[in-house]
């Protein structure tokens, strides 16, 4: 299977994509602020376009965009709808049957749906109800789950696509996109929120034990993945955080803990400024 076949299956299950980096090309064609194509070390992953408006289901489009040259083929997770508008959730298992195990941990079943095998694992795809209020987080499936959620202005690399490893992602499980099952989208909903609308803490934990557990999350980052994990860690540090000093505090902490695991100053203060900028919005 090539991106260009991936792509093709994919649209024929009513799933949106857009071209990613391919590891094969000389330097990454991958854009975005922040990144560097000349010194990208985390090939094969990063979009080529600006892929919250820029994806496509039509097929003509698709050929014009992987046929004849090195691009692996994405998944637009927040512009894809089901046949009732349901949102589209992707389970990414660090190792196959974590989610299987995840479930069992919760006393719960594991619902077969489609699955792409990755580097590592799996995604395994699942249509959330329209209203779920689903993003990045793991919320309680976290302690639970060896591996990452996706959904909301999230994308994934797609079957047909060739991992930095060399490793090819492929189709798995060739069946129709199951709805994800009641307690999954439980777990991803009992994310703990740090503020009310009244702006009250209703999170239980001192900041300062908070900062720690945040710091902890971008020290446990895989290549790849660092970049992602900082955005999360410092919107997490800034919404819960008031104070100017507290809010600084947090941010030069972050910063040792993105350059400790690899990734430039540069690039990690770029990072903790947008969430700051977020978290200001
Ligand atoms: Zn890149």
């Amino acid at each position: 299977m090539t991106p260009l076949d991936g792509a093709l299956w994919l649209i024929s299950r009513g799933l949106p994509v857009f071209p990613a980096d391919h590891p094969a090309t000389a330097r990454c064609t991958g854009i975005g602020r922040g990144h560097d194509p000349t010194e990208c070390a985390d090939r094969g992953k990063h979009p080529c376009v600006p892929f919250s408006r820029t994806y496509t289901s039509d097929e003509r489009e698709a050929f014009r965009w992987f046929d004849g040259r090195h691009r692996n083929v994405a998944v637009a997770v927040g512009a894809a709808r089901g046949p009732s508008g349901e949102r589209l959730v992707v389970v990414d298992s660090d190792r196959p049957g974590a989610l299987e195990a995840a479930a069992a941990d919760l006393g719960e079943q594991h619902a077969p749906t489609m699955r792409v095998t990755t580097a590592k694992g799996h995604h395994d795809y699942y249509w959330a109800p329209a209203d779920a209020d689903l993003g990045n987080g793991l919320g309680a499936l976290r302690g639970h789950l060896d591996g990452d959620v996706r959904a909301g202005r999230a994308y994934v690399i797609g079957p047909g696509s060739v991992h930095a490893t060399g490793v090819l992602y492929r189709v798995a499980e060739d069946r129709p996109i199951a709805a994800a099952p009641g307690w999954l989208v439980a777990a991803l909903q009992a994310a703990p929120r740090s503020t009310d609308r009244s702006g009250v803490t209703t999170v239980t934990a001192p900041p300062g034990r908070r900062l720690l557990a945040l710091v902890r999350f971008v020290l446990e980052s895989r290549q790849g993945e660092r970049n992602a994990r900082l955005y999360w860690a410092a919107c997490r540090a800034f919404e819960s955080l008031d104070d100017v000093g507290e809010r600084s505090a947090a941010a030069a902490a972050l910063t040792d803990a993105a350059t400790a695991v690899g990734l430039p100053e540069g690039e990690s203060r770029k990072t903790i400024d947008s969430a700051y900028r977020k978290a200001a919005r």
